[in-house]
């Protein structure tokens, strides 16, 4: 069977969904591997690596998705490709159902079987395939350097012959895997870090890496079945925004990670609560992409927001294709994550969907004609 792997299309895009290990694990499945020239350049692949590794070589512009029996994608494929591919077609890749649903009904209707791998159920079995973690430990490694380039102050303590200087204060709000890998980086800078979330299981998580866990009490019962937050009713938003409030005005960093899965992001922090912080402090909304958890914050651009007291300006950055902009490594997990998953699912050098395993079944967006996801399936009713 033939797998192609594309150039990134969607602009800002840099991974790619294959790299020269995985043509070595695909093709050694017994699967024929085609890459379109120059898919991997902006992650530093050249194409020469994926020949070398066993891929077939595409022109730039010419792969025919007519021949393919599975393809590999990073970004939601678009209408046009979903039509390109024959019926029957196995696609793999992240498909943002909640906000992609016109392509969601193009891939059901040309009879694409798609796996999105956001719907990849996060049980220990299938952490390998899980890209949505993958990923968020690259974008939250990332929120922290672009805080520290930003922040007109060392992050460590120094005390030198010229003076004590302590170190910057980081607030992580979220604490799911980019807001954990946002917390460690923090402190491996030397910073004095703290951090919060709706549920109650992340504190020992906080805790672990070193950083404070703050308990605002809300008594909010935030964890959901899968391990997810719920979203918090409106008064109990309102009160922890009364009650981050201070911790916020004290920070010198704050980083922002909170999402709902298939919900817009929580908005965790007003124009108001960044005005009380100090001059030159930095926010990063790793959410800004997805509704943004503080308010003003734009998606690709930093924002100057005046401080209360009028002495100077706070910066909010709205990280957009946060885990592209380090797009070697990136690339290098979340490759892994797709051949995982085709490998999963591969039997005698064919890709053949079990679809009474769990992972297979969870995975599983559209088949048949149909949309196998059931929220996706009722928001497009
Ligand atoms: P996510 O990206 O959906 O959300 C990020 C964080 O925001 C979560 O920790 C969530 O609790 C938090 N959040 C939501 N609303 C908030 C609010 N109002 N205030 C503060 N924080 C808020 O989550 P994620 O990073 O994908 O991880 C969610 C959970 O899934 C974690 O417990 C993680 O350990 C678990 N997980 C399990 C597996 C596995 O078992 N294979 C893999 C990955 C993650």
């Amino acid at each position: 069977m033939r797998v192609g792997i594309a150039k990134e299309r969607r602009e800002g895009e840099r991974r790619v969904a294959a790299t020269p290990e995985t043509v070595r694990q695909l093709t050694g499945l017994g699967l024929e591997v085609v890459v379109e020239q120059g898919a991997g350049e902006a992650s530093g692949i050249s194409d020469v690596s994926y020949r070398d590794a066993g891929a077939e070589l595409a022109p730039s512009g010419g792969l025919d998705l007519g021949s393919l029996d599975a393809f590999a994608h990073v970004r939601p494929l678009t209408r046009q490709w979903a039509a390109g591919l024959k019926p029957g077609t196995i696609t793999v890749g992240l498909a943002s159902p909640a906000s992609e649903l016109e392509t969601v009904a193009a891939l059901a209707e040309a009879g694409v079987t798609a796996f999105a791998l956001e719907l990849v159920p996060r049980i220990s079995r299938a952490q390998s395939m899980d890209a949505l973690t993958s990923q968020a430990l690259v974008s939250g490694y990332r929120c922290v350097l672009e805080a520290a380039m930003r922040l007109p102050r060392f992050f460590p303590l120094y005390m030198t012959a010229a003076g004590t200087i302590p170190p910057a204060k980081v607030l992580v709000l979220g604490a799911g895997v980019a807001g954990l890998q946002a917390i460690g980086t923090a402190k491996r800078l030397g910073a004095r870090v703290s951090a919060n979330d709706v549920r109650a299981a992340s504190a020992d998580e906080v805790r672990s890496l070193g950083g404070t866990f703050i308990d605002l009490d809300l008594d909010a019962a935030a964890d959901a079945a899968g391990g997810y937050a719920k979203e918090l009713g409106e008064d109990r938003a309102a009160l922890q925004r009364r009650l981050l409030a201070p911790h916020i005005a004290d920070a010198d960093v704050l980083i922002t990670t909170a999402a709902i899965p298939g919900r817009p992001a929580p908005r965790l922090v007003t124009t108001d609560m960044v005005a009380a912080m100090r001059p030159g402090s930095v926010v990063v909304d790793l959410a800004a992409e997805s509704g943004g958890n503080v308010e003003g914050s734009v998606a690709g651009a930093d924002v100057s927001v005046p401080t209360a007291s009028g002495d100077g300006a706070i910066t909010i950055v709205g990280m957009k294709d946060a885990a592209s902009t380090m797009p070697s490594d990136a690339s290098r997990l979340y490759a892994k994550n797709v051949a995982n998953l085709i490998e999963l699912m591969t039997v005698d050098g064919a890709v053949v969907p079990d679809f009474d395993d769990e992972v297979v079944a969870g995975a599983c967006l559209t088949a048949g004609g149909e949309v196998r996801h059931a929220p996706t399936a009722e928001a497009l009713a």
